[in-house]
């Protein structure tokens, strides 16, 4: 930390901020998403309670010294005098005392990760003057304990559950169901109580200071960025560890004054499907937290409206006012103090797929944003959703469901019910089980039991809930606020109406509606018919410069992929019939089904790939053959009999003879891709008749056909060279036959690093490089998948000696390094030379990413 630079900022001094940094991003990663959201806010003349930020650098500082640097003290108290003074009250006067909110907030929003301090100021002292001063006892004692309450389990780690076990004695002792109904006498003793379990549990009285309490609760967001929580977070969401947070200090606003206050949370659009239309809960008299816990059952905001109409009208042009300020749809945090309004927060809303594409798609209707950053803004897995399964309808619709909630999150999910994280991440890490967590609401420790879940459903909470909150972000689907259901944590099951569903037994969730049914039902794949994705998707096909093509075997694959906007086919594997003789017209046809699909556009056909071993009768059941046929001898009396069985002994003995000699210690590097083609020419060229017979025959029809013929596994050019004279010899003879010319290519796949290393010779012959990555990251990596992903690769991954597992995602270092030379070398012969991929990482997002950046021309997946 440098010594001079500035570690605390006053919202209301951004620009100061501004200048240190070069862009929003920026001011982000200093201030925090949080705070820059505040300052930028009270810049725009939002009504935002006053307040300062100490920064991630500041966080940094802390990190590396292990405690709070003076340096970082001075100025926070030395904010805090500026905020005393902006709004004329003091931290620890009993007679107008100064409360504070003490909030984390990183770069990126980590929902519920940290938790938030309200009403730092308070002491005996400045709780009975404030009594004094608002003539309302009961309001200041219920902010007392609230402080006491999370201090103590946020800060000195005192188990929540003491207290919560104080407040339901309360409300048992004072015979109330709920907590607004406690009095001023209720909450004084309940602070009471609350302060004697700090002393018990620590053995030291709750501080007293304000200044210590700040200073304390500072300290605390700090720590808690290296905490569990936070870290098992920010590995899901990817968010690097060493951001640090910021800590955002705010003057404390009041919803819970009485009826004429009140405090909410709104999304600008609605989260679920998109819809444009202010949407969220609020509750009358009670503070921030109420609202996200879930405890409390909430309003739906527009009822906000009846309550408090000018409240509503003015917060609802300040939605509006910040989404297009901020040209993203805003999740919002507001309190009404008194008839007063205030804005706590706002931030880009997290959402649904559904939601993410409408929205880009109306945005740019409204001119708040380019076509070209609405297609930036969908992610690629939010692409993928559209390909995840819904509940069946026709089974589905039928049945009468187990419960209804909200539908918070879309999609389907069928799991086995767990009524906790800890059982719902261990039944789906260790049992392998689809699971669906069941709970009465979550908590930001519940979030591994969340990520480990298919679905999630909660018993209370609104569409702002927690658990709304986190499922929307990992795409999980979830049903929230499924009140009729009960759980009886006891005999570990869950009510409904009656009905009991054990925990173990399946249940199936309808995110989309917010359906929970009973048992395990049916899941269907939707197609993609959502018309804002395919207006994205179209837009994207006007910025692209990949091509993207199919890998297709069948004619049913290759017309599903066309419809899907493939621009051709990128790998025909050809081996699946086992006998040479019987593949020629089995390919025949099914190549001509490919060409008719792919009608004036590229087709890949690889020659025969597999390993030898492949195509020829089992050596171990050979044996066997010969030990039954020996043994069946000994018990033959005719002549004839005997004859026949030494026949049939000398056929298979052959055959032995035959297999042994080609027997291979290592198959896979054995006698298989270009060297099966060398060493029985046979294959090559009954492939290639049955290509060139097709394609006469498709061109006949009249259908453009463009096959691309391409020998796999090649490592030396005169292994091509040998290649493209057999091949080149039979298809002037087919064509000469069929009395036609049809335009084809002659290329290679690059799965071996010699090839690679060697493109500047291979683009002689070849017309065409597929690099074959799965082949690829086996030989560079010079280790096998099969024995890999079954053993040491997850060992490498879960310890972090590989990042990544380079079958999922293409090793940019090593394969990215090969592909890059053979690129250049193959270009350097071939300006044209065609080059793409073939295998799984085509339709990995980040090898795509890849292949971009090194100049490919297409990436081929599955359909
Ligand atoms: P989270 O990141 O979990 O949303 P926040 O820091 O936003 O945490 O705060 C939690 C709750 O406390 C929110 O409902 C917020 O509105 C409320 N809150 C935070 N600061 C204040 C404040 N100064 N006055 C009133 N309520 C506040
Ligand atoms: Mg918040
Ligand atoms: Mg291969």
């Amino acid at each position: 930390m440098s010594g001079d630079a500035k570690l605390v900022y006053l919202f209301s001094e951004l620009n100061e901020a501004e200048s240190r940094v070069e862009d929003w991003d920026g001011v982000r990663g200093l201030l925090g998403g949080k705070g820059a959201n505040l300052a930028e806010m009270t810049r725009l003349g939002v009504p935002v309670p006053p307040g300062f930020i100490v920064t991630t650098e500041a966080c940094r500082g802390y990190q590396d010294a292990g405690a709070l640097p003076d340096a970082v003290w001075d100025e926070a108290l030395a904010a805090t005098e500026q905020v005393e003074k902006a709004v004329g009250r003091k931290l620890g006067d009993p007679h107008e005392p100064l409360l504070l909110s003490c909030r984390s907030g990183g770069k990126f929003s980590m929902p519920g990760m940290m938790d938030t301090i309200l009403n730092i100021g308070l002491n005996d002292e400045v709780a009975e003057g404030m009594s004094q001063s608002t003539g309302n006892p009961r309001f200041v004692f219920d902010l007392y304990r609230r402080l006491v309450q999370m201090f103590s389990s946020v800060v000195l780690n005192v188990p929540d559950q003491l207290f919560e076990e104080v407040l339901s004695a309360a409300r048992r002792h004072a015979g109330v169901m709920t907590d607004p109904e406690l009095s001023a006498g209720d909450w004084r003793e309940v602070t009471r109580r609350f302060k004697d379990i700090v002393k018990t549990h620590t053995g030291k009285p709750f501080p007293t200071e304000p200044r210590d309490q700040l200073k304390l609760a500072t300290e605390a967001v700090f720590r808690s960025w290296g905490g569990k929580r936070a870290v098992d977070y920010r590995n899901a969401a990817g968010i690097p560890h060493d951001l640090g947070t910021a800590v955002n200090i705010q003057t404390m606003v009041f919803g819970n004054f009485g009826e004429g206050s009140g405090t909410g949370v709104a999304m600008s659009r609605n989260a679920a499907t998109g819809e444009k239309e202010l949407e969220g809960d609020f509750l009358v008299n009670a503070q921030g937290e109420d609202v996200v816990a879930g405890t409390r059952q909430t309003r739906p905001l527009a009822e906000l409206n009846d309550f408090m109409p000018e409240a509503y009208a003015e917060f609802e042009q300040i939605a509006r006012q910040l989404e297009t300020h901020f040209r993203n749809m805003q999740d919002m945090e507001f309190t009404i103090e008194r008839g007063k309004l205030w804005v706590l927060q706002t931030r880009d809303g997290k959402r649904t797929a559904q939601a993410e594409v409408r929205i880009a798609v109306d945005m740019v209707d409204e001119g708040l944003i380019s076509q070209r950053e609405a297609v930036l803004r969908v992610k690629p897995d939010q692409v993928d959703f559209f390909l995840h399964p819904q509940l069946d309808p026709a089974r589905a619709e039928s049945r009468k469901p187990l419960a209804k909630g909200l539908n918070v999150s879309p999609g389907a999910a069928v799991g086995v019910v767990a009524l906790d994280a800890d059982t719902a991440e261990r039944w789906a890490r260790d049992g392998g089980k689809d699971v669906i967590m069941v709970r009465p609401e979550t908590k930001p420790e519940d979030v591994h039991g969340m990520l480990a879940a298919k679905g999630i459903v909660t018993l209370r909470g609104g569409r702002t809930s927690h658990a709304a909150l986190v499922a929307r972000q990992f795409g999980k689907p979830a049903v929230v606020g499924a009140d009729s259901l009960e759980i009886d944590l006891d005999k570990r099951e869950l009510i409904a109406d009656g009905e009991v569903v054990k925990e173990g037994e399946w249940i199936s969730i309808d995110g989309t509606n917010g359906i929970v049914h009973g048992g395990q039902l049916p899941t269907v794949v939707p197609d993609l018919g959502n018309p804002y994705l395919l207006k994205i998707l179209q837009w994207a096909d006007e910025f692209r410069r990949l091509e993207v093509r199919a890998n297709a075997d069948y004619p049913r694959d290759a017309e599903r992929a066309r419809e899907y906007g493939a621009s051709g086919i990128g790998l025909c594997r050809t081996e699946r019939a086992d006998a040479i003789a019987e593949l020629l017209p089995l390919q025949r046809n099914d190549f001509a089904g490919l060409f008719r699909a792919m009608d004036g556009l590229p087709v890949i056909i690889r020659l025969i790939d597999p390993p030898l071993h492949e195509f020829l009768p089992a050596y171990d059941e050979l044996i066997q053959d010969l030990a039954d046929l020996k043994v069946r001898l000994q018990h033959m009396h005719t002549m004839s009999e005997i004859d026949d069985a030494l026949d049939q002994i000398r056929v298979k003995q052959d055959f032995l003879e035959r297999v042994s000699a080609l027997r291979e210690a290592n198959p896979m590097l054995g006698s298989r891709g270009v060297r099966l083609g060398i060493m029985i020419p046979e294959l090559t060229r009954m492939q290639t008749r049955a290509v060139f017979e097709a394609a006469c025959r498709c061109a006949r029809e009249g259908v453009d056909v463009h096959p691309e013929v391409m020998i796999p596994l090649t490592a030396h050019v005169k292994e091509l060279q040998v290649q493209r004279e057999a091949l080149e010899n039979e298809a002037r003879t087919v064509m000469t036959e069929q009395g036609l010319e049809v335009d084809y290519k002659f290329g290679t796949m690059i799965e071996v690093p010699r090839a690679a290393l060697t493109a500047e010779q291979m683009a002689g012959p070849a017309e065409f490089f597929s690099f074959g990555t799965n082949d690829l990251t086996q030989t560079t990596f010079g280790i096998s998948r099969d024995d890999a992903e079954a053993g040491f690769l997850m060992h490498y991954i879960r310890n972090g000696i590989l990042a990544d597992n380079p079958f999922e995602t293409i090793d940019p270092e090593g394969l990215g390094r090969l592909i890059e030379l053979a690129v250049a070398g193959g270009r350097k012969v071939r300006p044209d030379l065609e080059i793409g991929i073939c295998g799984e990482h085509g339709g990995d997002p980040r090898s795509i990413a890849l292949c971009h950046a090194l100049g490919l021309d297409y990436v081929s997946c599955s359909p």
